[in-house]
Order: C-alpha cells, then structure tokens, then sequence
C-alpha cells in the first residue's frame, strides 16, 4: 500500500485490539490504490479517510431477566457507518464473539455491499455478545424487548433499518418489531425480515442463500461451468446455508456436506435438506442430530473439518474466517474450483491470496452475499409503497440485481486490469458510487 498507507495506519492506531476490522478494511485499501492514484481530489479530500470513520457508534446495556428470575447484563451495538447513499441499512447479530470491532468490520462491509446492489441504502451494523444458545423463548423475548427499549431511539424507517444475522431470525424481528411498534405507536418498515403477514417481503427468506447460487451461477457460466452435476459442500446450517442449498440442488448440483460450530455431516447421497429443516428451524438442535435419521451419513467433530471434504464448489455460509490458508489449500488440491463467500468474510486474507493466485472463481461476500440486503431494500419499497409483490416478481428482481452485480464486479475488475479478479472489481465498483456522494456532499 502507497497512497493509502496512512489510512491503514491511522485506522490500527484508533481501533486496537480489532483484528477483524483491521482485516476488512486492509482488504479494500489494497483494492482502491489504482481508485486513489485516479482520482486525486477524493485524496485530497480525505474520502479514504473518511470512509474508514464511523458516522456514528452506539454502545448501550441490555439488561434482561432469564426464567428463574435472575438478572443478566449484556452489550448491545449499532453502528451507523455511513448513510452517503442511503439509511443506515445492515443485520443485527446475537452471538457471544460479538463485540465492537465485529460489529465495524461488520458494518464496513455493509457500505460496499449495499451500493453494489444498486438500491439506495447505506452501511450499518449492530448486535449483541448475548448467546442465544440454550435459551427459552421467553427469555429471547425478554432479551429482545430490552434491545430495542434502548436501540428505539436511534432507528427509524428513514434513519436505519436494523434487519437478522447470525443469532436473529424471523422470530427474533417479531419481538424487537412488537417492541418499537408498542415504543413509538407506529406501524413503519423500521426493521426488515418481518412476517409476510405484518410488512414482510416474498422471498426476503430464502434471498441470501438464492441470490449467492445466482451470483455463482454467472461466474461459473462465464468459465464455462455449472451447478449441473456438481458436488457441492456448504458450510453452516442457519438461513443463508439452507436456502444455498435448496437453490443450488435446483440448479442440478448435489450438496454433500454442511456443518453448525461443533462439527460437519457428510452424506454422500445428497444431503437431506427437510431433515436439516427441522433439526435447526424447529427442534433448534445440534447438527450431529442428522445421522440418527441418515444412519449412511457421517458427523465429524469440529467445523473446519468441512473443508477436507472433497468438492466441485465451496460455499462457506457459517461465519467469518472459517477458511484459512491451510482449509484453501485442501480445498484447491482436492479441485475445487469455485468458492462462493455466503457468510460475511469467511475466508481470511491469506485464503482469498490463495483461490485468487490459483484462478478458482471466487466470489466474495460483499457481492455474492449482498442477495439479502438487496431484498431487505425491496421490503422496504414494498413497504412504502404500502403494497406487497408476488414471490415470483421479488424473485425475479433479485436474480436481475446478482446478475448486474456479477456484471459490475467482473467489468470493474477489467477495466481496473485484474481480469476475473472479483475482489478487487466488488471494492472498487462499491466504493465508487458511495465516494461519489460523499464528494458531491462535502464534509
Ligand atoms: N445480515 C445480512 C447481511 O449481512 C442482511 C442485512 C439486511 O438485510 O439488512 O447483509
């Protein structure tokens, strides 16, 4: 790094002990030399070191009472890191390694990613070290009342537009929405994911998971390749893993593997995608519960173990630097040869050196996963518009917004000289329509 070397610095020096922050912004730097070295008044201006920079960063106590009547206190955030293009929009996770610098990492991800969708929403993020594990649902419904006493004040549909993530699904958006209706005496789109019944979006669900095999599904088609008769392996088991799945089986390929924190399933006749289902949606139960109805599937402890299971394409939809050099590696000389990023950030830097260096089609979070907020800014419009479209009409519309992101991403990547390298083409093509309104905005 050369012209954004004091960036780099500054944002070490101002956040330490945030080595996934660090990560997360290193990643773009590198990636906009060639944007600096163009465009000489964004410098000059300090929208590098601006962007880097939290508009706002809220820290507050969640205190909540479990079933025997005793009192815990837990952290909440929400960073709000930058509207230049519109609200605030990012998910809300619920997850004991939650802390600030995930939830900046997090955030500053969500810049890139929703400007690459095309639709107008800036990049949030918030969360809790609360560990939904284990818990009764009262006590989520406690906890998530006490969340948004306190997060209330600081969102709105035209501010920001909190939404799930890890630890936070439709039932948990129900609790935090009845508690800010019950708070404000408003019926708004302030929170996305909501219920079909009261505000929610078709396919909003399914989104992620669909939008990541739509995303891939170009990039392999512009190599030549296929879902058709590929064996696939998915990490993690929540939302975005189920829906990849289903997507991806429909699409011809078969799904061979997938795995929750504790450790992986391996089936070779495809994985069962109903058991699963209710394993993980309605029992909420570990993983391993699988191979009690698939006595033919195998259940390995510990969750990278995943990545030794030899497959065609690898979607990693768990969490953040679940690949690392040595699970790259594996991956590469067992053939895979496309790796699409479902979760945020799962594979650290020295991996994504690794498939690129290697020319496996690799497609990053920020564009292959951004399939979720895209629909999350359709819930939104559907909600101003006080009207609902049909699953086929949002469905179509988010096959049409991945496309356009492959597009973006690969023709950016081009013009830039890195040919097929999406990294460098889905940080370059994000930053630029942010650092455009920063520019026209002014400080
Ligand atoms: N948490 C999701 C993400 O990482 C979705 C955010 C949203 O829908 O606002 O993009």
């Amino acid at each position: 790094m050369q012209i954004l070397k004091h960036v780099m610095d500054d944002v070490i020096k101002r956040n330490p002990n945030e080595p996934e922050f660090h990560q997360a912004v290193e990643e773009v730097l590198l990636s906009l030399e060639p944007v600096a070295a163009k465009h000489p008044e964004w410098v000059k201006d300090k929208i590098f070191d601006k962007i880097v920079e939290p508009e706002r960063q809220i820290i507050f106590r969640v205190p909540w009472i479990d079933d025997k009547g005793e009192e815990h206190i837990n952290r909440g955030f929400r960073v709000q890191f930058n509207s230049a293009i519109g609200p605030y929009k990012g998910g809300l996770r619920f997850h004991p390694s939650v802390n600030i610098g995930i939830v900046k990492f997090l955030g500053f991800e969500q810049i890139f990613k929703n400007s690459l969708t095309g639709l107008p929403i800036g990049g949030g993020k918030g969360g809790s070290d609360f560990d939904p594990k284990g818990k009764s649902d009262g006590e989520i419904k406690r906890f998530c009342q006490s969340f948004m006493l306190e997060l209330n004040r600081h969102i709105g549909e035209n501010t920001d537009v909190p939404a799930g993530d890890i630890g936070v699904g439709g039932r948990e958006i129900g609790y935090l929405y009845g508690m800010y209706k019950k708070i404000n005496n408003e019926f708004t789109g302030v929170l996305t994911g909501k219920g079909l019944g009261w505000g929610g979006s078709l396919a909003r669900k399914e989104a992620t998971g669909y939008g990541l095999c739509y995303f891939m599904n170009e990039a392999l088609k512009a190599k030549g390749k296929s879902f058709k008769g590929a064996n696939v392996v998915i990490s993690g088991s929540g939302n975005v893993a189920i829906y990849a799945n289903q997507k991806a089986t429909e699409l011809g390929a078969k799904v061979v593997a997938m795995s929750d924190s504790n450790g992986y399933i391996y089936d070779s006749n495809g994985i069962n995608l109903s058991t699963i289902r209710k394993i993980k949606e309605v029992e909420r139960k570990r993983i391993s519960e699988y191979v009690k109805y698939h006595p033919n599937a195998t259940y390995t402890e510990g969750f990278r173990g995943i990545w030794n299971v030899k497959c065609d394409v690898a979607l990693p939809c768990a969490t953040q630097n679940e690949i690392d050099e040595n699970s790259a590696k594996t991956l590469i000389a067992n053939g895979c040869y496309a790796v699409g990023e479902g979760a945020n950030m799962p594979s650290t830097m020295d991996a994504v050196n690794l498939f690129i260096n290697n020319k496996i089609i690799f497609g990053p979070a920020k564009a292959a996963n951004a399939g979720g907020v895209a629909t999350s800014a359709l819930e939104m419009a559907q909600n101003s518009m006080r009207y609902s479209w049909t699953f086929e009409e949002v469905d179509s519309k988010l096959q049409e917004i991945m496309k356009n992101i492959y597009e973006k991403c690969s023709s950016t990547a081009s013009e830039y000289g890195f040919e097929d390298n999406l990294v460098i083409g889905a940080n370059i093509a994000g930053f630029i329509k942010v650092a455009e309104a920063m520019y026209a905005q002014g400080i």
